[in-house]
């Protein structure tokens, strides 16, 4: 049965089953749901006497003869074989293998597949894949285009290939095509058997390609069933209606120091409006890194304060949720508003510091309107009274259970209305796809009159000048971002390490400022500290991993220099310049490559001349595909297994079958199938 655990089929021990299930593998159906990474070409089966040395091909012959000796060190036992076919015959030599004699004893037939080399004159693979023939029987290993899977220690290419192999002989068969007959016809779509057994071992490239077409069109269709369902589910539900307090607003923007762009304004206003209808507004904030959308937020979340209901705002670190607080109550201490902010460490309620106990109960009784905390808060025993509005700052993953969390601890029983918020730069084009379930509002410009941050790749040959220039700076009285690719000196590639780094600066480059650090291996507690320095400015230059990304504001903070700015996806680097440019001073972005490769070089020459970080992503995309448009997994897009963003055509096409399927009785099975994620979506 598809559906039997791996172990029924022939060779799948106890100690298999646990690698397996750490690859999530544990029934035939996942084994044939698994699919390969890559291919090797073993297709072409070459005359032996064509051989030549260092060549990667496959011959197929008869063992001649076989036999184990000890090695001249004795360490190890050496099979050797000779493998003859009409055209010739050459050697073959195996290390510490000697079961092979029992596996393919002289007068097998077998295919070898391998690189050949020299060996004392002589032509030989050493230690290359074979495969038993039987006749009618095709190959798995050898011979044809080779499945290579993701895998973990423990499991061996070949043994997965059998069990992919014999999962597919005997359940194919019985998965059932999920797609009525006129989409396969429309869309020139395989059937799901026949793809999912040419997506393991095709017969020709073409034959893969047009598997993996069949295989993302469900994946892509699937999730946007899915995501259409749930937004009619939502749509179905009861909210709070929140009035527009014109007057308050008005008065709320004209005590801000500055004016709302046009952009923030056309977001707050469709925010507004969503929230004053009694269905749950599901709205997403997509606004560049210093767009400016914490405030248009303060406005949605004073309109629901004043409506009477609660506010909660989730930032994704305690640091941000700290400054959040401190922000929102300046700005709402004009209308009354209570704010609360509970992490960890505090809880503070308005100015002053209170147990946690006193902040809850605060919380319940329903005196305190916005209350400010991290997503620790959706764990804690807290119980609203009244939430009216959810925020979500720089995590939009905010699915369908946490929404039914907050419900739940929402005593009113109404399901609160949701703005997420990033700055992550999705092109709309692709938005629609991937958050298809939300609205979407758009901050499209930047605050006038702020400074453009000076961007330059430079070479290492400047690295000194670039210290120098640092040191004014913070003569100045200014800060420092470093950046480094990643934490620990692991190798000599010259890849940059924060430890590394932090050590060299500090002592040798900088002795005399306060240099710190700070990467993800750091307990949270010292992590929090770190960033409380740097907001206060007792720290002059930060030495960091990527883990500053999300949204803190240090307006002080003038300069960004990227180590090593090649390994990273352009609209990341533009999430890192944001960093900087805050405030009122000219800031500059430093790339420092480690390469001077033309390419990488021309690529990075893209944010000196571009400041649009949905510019650059689209680049990122049709450059190097969807995995570095945000390059971290905080992004929030959902991870697709064989799909890819890029897949412009097939998403427009599942996206119009998506609509029909949901709006018409008819396809409710291939719904229900969707939802139910029968179709093996991970
Ligand atoms: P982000 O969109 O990245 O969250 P913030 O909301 O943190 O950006 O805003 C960045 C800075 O810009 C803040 O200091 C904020 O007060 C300021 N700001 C926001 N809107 C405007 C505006 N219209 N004009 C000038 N400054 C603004
Ligand atoms: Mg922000």
């Amino acid at each position: 049965m598809l559906n039997a655990p791996i172990t029924t089929l022939w060779g799948v021990g106890s100690v298999l089953v646990k690698k397996l299930k750490d690859l999530k593998i544990e029934t035939c159906r996942d084994l044939i749901f698994y699919y390969p990474r890559r291919f090797d070409d073993f297709s072409a089966i070459e005359p032996i006497k064509d051989l030549r040395a260092g060549m990667t091909t496959t011959i197929s012959g008869t063992v001649e003869l076989i036999t184990n000796h000890r090695s001249r060190s004795r360490r190890m036992i050496v099979t050797e074989a000779l493998i003859t076919d009409d055209s010739g015959s050459i050697k073959c030599i195996w290390f510490n293998q000697p079961f092979l004699l029992k596996n393919i004893p002289v007068g097998s037939r077998v295919n070898i597949s391998g690189k050949t080399s020299d060996n004392f004159f002589d032509l030989a693979f050493v230690g290359p894949a074979y495969e038993k023939i039987f006749s009618n029987h095709e190959g798995v290993h050898t011979g044809r285009l080779v499945p290579v899977y993701p895998l973990t220690a423990g499991v061996t290419q070949k043994q997965f290939r059998v069990f992919v192999k014999a999962a597919l002989d005997a359940f194919v068969a019985e998965i059932q095509e999920w797609l009525p007959e006129e989409v396969l016809d429309r869309e020139h779509l395989h059937s799901l058997g026949d793809a999912l057994r040419a997506i393991h071992f095709p017969t020709t490239s073409e034959e893969w390609s047009l598997a993996r077409r069949r295989l993302a069109f469900d994946e892509l269709l699937a999730l946007q069933i899915t995501q259409k369902v749930a937004r009619k589910n939502l749509e179905e539900m009861p909210a709070t209606s929140i009035v527009f307090r014109e007057e308050e607003s008005r008065r709320f923007l004209a005590s801000l120091p500055f004016t709302l762009t046009e952009s923030q304004k056309k977001a707050g206003w469709d925010i507004l409006r969503d929230m004053a209808k009694a269905t749950p507004m599901n709205r997403l904030l997509e606004g560049d890194v210093g767009s400016g959308k914490t405030v248009v937020s303060a406005l949605a979340a004073l309109n629901a304060a004043l409506a009477g209901t609660q506010v909660v705002y989730l930032a994704p670190t305690e640091i941000l949720a700290q400054q959040i607080f401190e922000r929102f109550r300046e700005w709402l201490h004009l209308f009354d508003v209570s704010c609360v902010l509970i992490t960890g460490k505090m809880s503070i309620v308005g100015q002053e510091k209170l147990s946690k106990a006193g902040a809850l109960q605060y919380i319940a009784s329903g005196q305190a309107r916005v209350i400010v905390g991290t997503h620790a808060l959706l764990q804690e025993r807290v119980i609203f009274s009244n939430i009216g509005l959810a925020i979500v700052d720089e995590q939009h993953r905010f699915g369908v259970e946490q929404r039914r969390t907050l419900r739940e601890k929402n005593s009113v029983g109404c399901m609160p209305h949701l703005l997420s918020m990033t700055a992550t730069p999705i092109p709309r084009s692709l938005a629609l796809t991937i958050y298809g379930d939300l609205d979407l509002s758009l901050i499209d410009t930047l605050p006038t009159g702020r400074k453009k941050i000076i961007t330059k790749v430079v070479p290492a040959r400047y690295r000194q000048w670039t210290y120098d220039f640092i040191k004014q700076e913070i003569a100045k009285g200014r800060q420092v971002f470093i950046l480094c690719p990643r934490i620990d000196e692991t190798d000599d590639t010259g890849v940059k390490s924060v430890t590394a780094e932090f050590a060299r600066l500090s002592k040798d480059i900088f002795p005399d400022e306060r240099v710190g650090m700070l990467h993800g291996k750091l307990p949270s507690i010292k992590k929090s500290r770190v960033m409380q320095d740097m907001l206060e400015k007792k720290i002059d230059i930060l030495v960091s991993t990527s883990v500053i990304e999300v949204g803190i504001d240090i307006p002080n903070a003038t300069i960004m220099l990227i180590e090593g700015a090649e390994r990273f996806g352009l609209a990341q680097l533009h999430q890192f310049r944001g960093r900087v440019g805050r405030g009122a001073y000219q800031s500059y972005c430093f790339l420092m490559p480690t390469t001077q490769e033309k390419e990488d070089i021309a690529r990075l020459r893209a944010l000196v001349k571009s400041n649009d970080g949905f510019a650059l992503a689209e680049e990122d995309l049709r450059d190097r595909g969807q995995g570095d448009v945000v390059g971290s997994r905080q992004s929030g897009l959902p991870t697709l297994k064989i799909a890819s963003l890029s897949d412009r055509d097939l998403i427009a096409s599942s996206r119009k079958w998506a609509e029909v399927f949901v709006g018409d009785k008819k396809y409710r099975e291939v719904v229900d199938r969707a939802t139910k994620r029968e179709v093996h979506l991970e």
